[in-house]
C-alpha cells in the first residue's frame, strides 16, 4: 500500500480541483472531505490509485458504485446543509463513503443498504478509517418505520421514478432531502425542503445512480 502522503495529497488536489472548483463552498463539507474519510479504503484494492478520480468506481454486487466524489459526498452533502448533532439518513450505504462524510461533519447517522453483503463491506470499510458511531441497518430503505425518524436530512444514494413518500413522511420540519429522481438510465438531482406539511422542490442538474430497488423504486436491478 502507498504511504499515507500520497493519498492525502490526492484528496487535496480532489478536493480543490473536483469540488471546490465546481462551487462547493460549506467549509463543513470541504474539511470532512479533505481530512478524511481516505476514500481508497472505500474502493477494491485494485482501484486504489484511482479512488480520487473524477469518476465513479465499481464495489461489486449488481452493478453499486461509489458515487463520484462530487455528487455524493459533495453536492449532495452540501444540499442537505448538514450541521454538528444532526440525525440525518442516507439509504443506500454502498461503500459507506457518504457515511463517513456525514459523521466526521459531526451528524448522528443511520444508514440502511439493502444487501448484506455490502452492509458487511462498509462496515469494514468505516472501521479500517477509524469513523465510529454509524448505524449501518440491513433493509429496504423505504420500509422504515415513521418511529426510526424523524431526521434533520436524508440522502439517498439510488435513483427512484419519483420521491418516496416514505422518505419525505421521515423528514422533520425544515429538514431536506436529495436524491436523483427519475428514469432508470437519468435522472435530476432533486432536493426537498420540508416546512411545516409544504414541501418546496429545487432540481441539480442531471446525474446517473443506480436504481432504488423496492416499491417505490423498480422491482429489479
Ligand atoms: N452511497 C454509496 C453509493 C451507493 S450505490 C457510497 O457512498 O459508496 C447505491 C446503493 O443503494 C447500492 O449499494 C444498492 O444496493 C443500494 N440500494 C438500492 N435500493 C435500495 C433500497 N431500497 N434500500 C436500501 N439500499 C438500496
Amino acid at each position: 500500500m502507498k504511504e499515507d502522503i500520497w493519498y492525502t495529497a490526492l484528496r487535496n488536489r480532489m478536493v480543490d480541483g473536483q469540488i471546490a472548483a465546481r462551487g462547493i463552498s460549506d467549509p463543513a463539507v470541504l474539511d470532512a472531505m479533505r481530512r478524511l474519510p481516505p476514500r481508497h479504503l472505500f474502493v477494491p484494492e485494485n482501484l486504489r490509485d484511482s479512488a480520487y478520480d473524477d469518476c465513479p468506481l465499481p464495489i461489486g454486487y449488481g452493478g453499486a458504485t461509489i458515487s463520484q466524489p462530487y455528487i455524493v459526498g459533495g453536492l449532495m452533502t452540501a444540499l442537505i446543509e448538514p450541521k454538528p448533532g444532526d440525525r440525518v439518513l442516507e439509504v443506500g450505504t454502498g461503500s459507506g463513503y457518504q457515511a463517513a462524510i456525514l459523521a466526521l461533519i459531526g451528524c448522528r447517522v443511520t444508514t440502511v443498504e439493502r444487501i448484506p453483503e455490502l452492509a458487511d463491506l462498509a462496515q469494514e470499510n468505516l472501521k479500517q478509517a477509524d469513523v465510529e458511531d454509524i448505524t449501518v441497518i440491513t433493509k429496504n430503505g423505504t420500509a422504515l418505520p415513521k418511529s426510526e425518524g424523524p431526521f434533520d436530512g436524508i440522502i439517498t444514494t439510488a435513483a427512484a421514478p419519483d420521491v418516496p413518500t416514505s422518505l419525505t413522511a421521515l423528514l422533520a420540519d425544515d429538514g431536506r432531502m436529495v436524491l436523483p429522481v427519475g428514469d432508470r438510465d437519468l435522472q435530476v438531482l432533486t432536493c426537498i425542503h420540508k416546512t411545516g406539511d409544504k414541501l418546496t422542490v429545487s432540481h441539480h442538474g442531471a446525474v446517473r445512480f443506480v436504481p432504488l430497488i423496492g416499491a417505490e423504486g423498480w422491482t429489479q436491478i
